[in-house]
């Protein structure tokens, strides 16, 4: 067990986050003033912060030993109790982290402050290739978020069933599959909330997101349901964004895909997630990569010019050139945005932790890879996030070709602009003091759980109006 004992300061989040850049599932326990990792070797570390402020990390043989200097608020204080655990970590560990100590899940914010990719190296060891696609990704996110008005309305409607789980699905539901035969219920859920609030709404809608899940689950009849639900309360005008996300190819049909056009859906999202059938099959998608191929080329035909595919870095049943050959296939395609996640840690189980560290770097070396040929063929990265848990320690990001950025995933994930959420697991926020570079953002949550969504959509609809100020 390694574990890192905490005197003269209680920062076990932090702690916490930077031993979570090395090693799998850290615990803070606060009673016996430490943060540990059961599987891991035994080490014992202290964290401590001296009366002048300095922060220290060290092992108790006093083998390894690192000593900053005082700082002053607490914030930096935070900052500087990370910076020397890590340096700790990562001597003990011979490891570097890409992201160094710079946690959370917006790096492109502390990015935006530094505006200088050598000050994220030296502040926060960011590795300098992800310091620079921080920056890079900062200033086109900027951009693309000056196209949204900041008195206009981002709204989001979730649909979270799905035709099957795939194997790493980290999906908040317990099982989006299993719900199935709720979902007529759903749609009924869902027109109730949506029609008691959205005629309520006098703002400029800039953007619809129609996500999930799989929101073309289910018949035609089901989607031309969900559409007209839509489409029949929200008032869209021929500049609002508007995005579905169609993403398991296996739901998606020809009926299907000419309504969405109909209705005036801008933006569409298959998502492969790899473009080997044989990983597919084991993640549980019921579609090959032809089946990828044949669905792209009939909504290209039906006149969608904007079509977003993910991958995914890191995934299990496959090695990390997969990668490679999977964007390479995307980039002949040639869809305006392509999207790469790096695998959720927890969804890694069934790995052992030695294949996994095996696996880190030549998962890394391959995301990097894959960006480099995106950047070949034209796309720029314009946003970024991490999650608390991604795999290997990478980020998520979105390239788009210049000018198709999609404005809803920047209004999501830069916190700058607000969202009106409906639908099941949801989350609506408010943004306040949009004008100045520092946001204050209320959130309010939509009920999780699809069968609790079901029973109370209309109380939701009310939480909503309120929270907008629109009863
Ligand atoms: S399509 Fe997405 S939401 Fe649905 S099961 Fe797969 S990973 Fe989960």
């Amino acid at each position: 067990m390694l574990e890192i004992m905490l005197t003269g300061h209680s920062h076990y989040y932090a702690v916490a986050d930077v031993l979570r850049c090395f090693m799998m599932s850290p615990v803070e326990d606060k009673e016996g003033g430490r943060v540990y990792c059961k599987e891991a070797p035994d080490i014992r570390l202290r964290s401590g912060v001296l009366e002048d402020q300095s922060t220290i990390c060290a092992t108790s043989d006093g083998t390894v030993s690192y000593h900053l200097p005082p700082v002053t608020s607490p914030v930096s204080l935070s900052r500087e109790v990370k910076r020397t655990v890590y340096l700790a970590l990562s001597h003990i560990t011979g490891r570097e982290a890409p992201w160094g100590c710079l946690t959370g899940i917006r790096p492109t914010i502390v990015a935006g402050e530094l505006m200088d990719p050598s000050k994220l190296t030296e502040q926060y060891f960011v590795r300098p290739d992800k310091a620079a696609l921080a920056v890079e990704t900062y200033v086109n996110e900027q951009r693309v978020q000056s196209l949204i008005d900041g008195d206009d309305l981002n709204i989001y409607v979730g649909v979270p069933f799905c035709p099957s789980r795939c194997e790493y699905c980290s999906f908040v539901s317990s099982d989006i599959s299993h719900h199935m035969g709720r979902l007529k219920e759903y749609w009924d859920a869902l027109e109730l909330e949506i029609s008691t609030a959205a005629p309520r709404i006098s703002r400029r809608i800039s953007t619809l997101y129609i996500g999930g899940g799989t929101p073309t689950v289910g018949s035609d009849d089901d989607t031309k349901r969900l559409l007209d639900i839509v489409f029949g309360n929200i008032k869209v005008d021929k500049d609002t964004e508007i995005t579905i996300e169609a993403g398991r190819p296996d739901t998606i049909t020809e009926t299907k895909l000419k309504y969405m056009k109909q209705m005036g859906i801008t933006r569409l999202c298959i998502n492969p997630q790899t473009m080997n059938s044989d990983t597919l099959r084991s993640l549980n998608r019921l579609h090959s990569a032809g089946d990828v191929i044949r669905t792209y080329d009939t909504a290209r035909e039906t006149g969608f010019d904007v079509i977003n595919m993910d991958l995914i870095a890191g995934l299990k049943y496959e090695k990390a050139a997969e990668l490679l050959k999977s964007t390479e296939r995307l980039i002949e395609l040639d869809p305006a945005n392509i999207t790469i996640h790096s695998l959720y840690k927890k969804r890694r189980a069934g790995i052992s932790r030695e294949d996994v560290l095996a696996n880190d770097d030549d998962v890394d070396r391959c995301l990097t890879g894959a960006h480099d040929m995106l950047r070949a063929a034209g796309y720029i990265p314009y946003y970024l996030y991490r999650q608390k848990d991604t795999g290997h320690g990478l980020e998520n990001t979105g390239f788009a070709k210049p000018g198709t950025e999609c404005r809803y995933n920047v209004a999501m994930m830069g916190d700058a602009r607000d969202v009106l959420s409906f639908g099941a697991g949801g989350m609506s926020k408010r943004v306040f003091g949009q004008d100045g570079n520092k946001f204050r953002v209320e959130r309010c949550p939509c009920i999780k759980d699809v069968i609790g969504y079901i029973a109370s959509s209309a109380d939701m609809a009310k939480r909503k109006m309120d929270f907008f100020d629109i009863m």
